[in-house]
């Protein structure tokens, strides 16, 4: 039940990194987290000074008051003094500032190709994939008008080389599909070009600063070969990313302002990933409201049954 209780956590953990201030959580859910916390509580005495801690964040973000007092505990161990959110974990090697470059001439693809050589072959990016997994370049079409941003490559994209491929994809295929459109006529890509190490045995990590710089200027070689008409940051990470580590805090706010990347309108949305966890249908309102948004940038049309989606 740990493994589980401290995934949650995680996920938690990361979707408040993400600017996410709330999640919707059945009572069922709710009443059965109880019970593992309590329980948890009562095994403290011989779990990690990590553990402890992580299961203490999860009752500040989630649960609330303990319904009963917890066991005696031992004295705490002194923390060791924590690092920073933004640092680069000590399991992680090393990450040098990135090179810049510059594309050669040539026709979108002739560029692209280039790009997919050169990133794939990255001694840096190489260095920090797990054995059996890939480095990970954008997808899709290069005459798009919509180019999707998403965070890092998750297992299921390190293993298949391709972003949004696991559960999350699934989903963006569907609000891309329910925007009429096919994968194929977009364009994906991420902040990351692998996927972030964890020490964890489930879960995804969310990219540091310096990871994020150096992978930012693979991200703005694909967008400046695209040239699409709209971006969308999907969640508080591809935020970071595009516009600078903190701005992706708060993101129930920031959800569905337009800002401006080299020019070209970016739209704030929520990560498909957030919306797997939520069921109810205001969260995916909002969101669908913002590739409604969308869709009138780049003047597609919207029937009447779209405008009604989730609604
Ligand atoms: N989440 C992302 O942000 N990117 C992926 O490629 C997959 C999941």
């Amino acid at each position: 039940m740990k493994t589980e209780i401290l995934a949650i956590v995680d996920e938690l953990k990361r979707l408040r990194e993400e600017g996410i201030e709330a999640v919707s959580v059945s009572e069922d859910a709710l009443a059965s987290l109880r019970k593992a916390a309590i329980r948890q509580q009562g095994e403290a005495a011989d779990s990690t000074p990590e553990a402890n801690e992580e299961t203490a964040g999860m009752a500040a973000f989630s649960l609330g008051e303990p319904e009963s007092k917890p066991a005696p505990a031992k004295p705490k161990p002194k923390p060791v003094a924590a690092a920073k959110p933004n640092d680069l974990p000590a399991f992680v090697k090393p990450i040098p500032e990135p090179e810049p470059f510059t594309l050669p001439e040539g026709d979108k693809q002739a560029r692209w190709d280039w790009l997919k050589d050169k990133v794939l072959n990255d001694p840096v990016c190489r260095e920090h994939i797990v054995k059996g997994q890939h480095v990970v370049l954008g997808v899709g079409n290069l005459d798009a008008d919509i180019f999707f941003c998403g965070e890092a490559p998750g297992k299921d994209e390190a293993l298949q080389g391709e972003p949004f491929v696991g559960a999350a994809g699934q989903l963006l295929n569907k609000i891309i599909g329910a925007m009429g459109l096919q994968r194929e006529q977009v364009y994906i890509g991420n902040i990351m070009n692998w996927r972030p190490e964890h020490d964890k045995p489930t879960g995804n990590r969310k990219p540091v600063a310096v990871e994020m710089a150096y992978c930012l200027p693979h991200l703005q070689a694909q967008i400046e070969i695209v040239r699409p008409r709209v971006i969308v940051a999907l969640g508080g990470t591809a935020v970071d990313g595009l516009f600078g580590f903190g701005e992706g805090k708060g993101m129930t706010r920031k959800r569905g302002q337009w800002r401006d990347y080299a020019g070209i309108p970016t739209i704030l949305t929520f990560h498909p990933s957030y919306l797997l966890h939520q069921q109810v249908n205001r969260v995916k309102r909002q969101v669908w409201e913002d590739m409604l948004a969308v869709m009138e940038k780049v003047d597609m049309p919207i029937s009447e049954k779209q405008r009604g989606y989730f609604a």
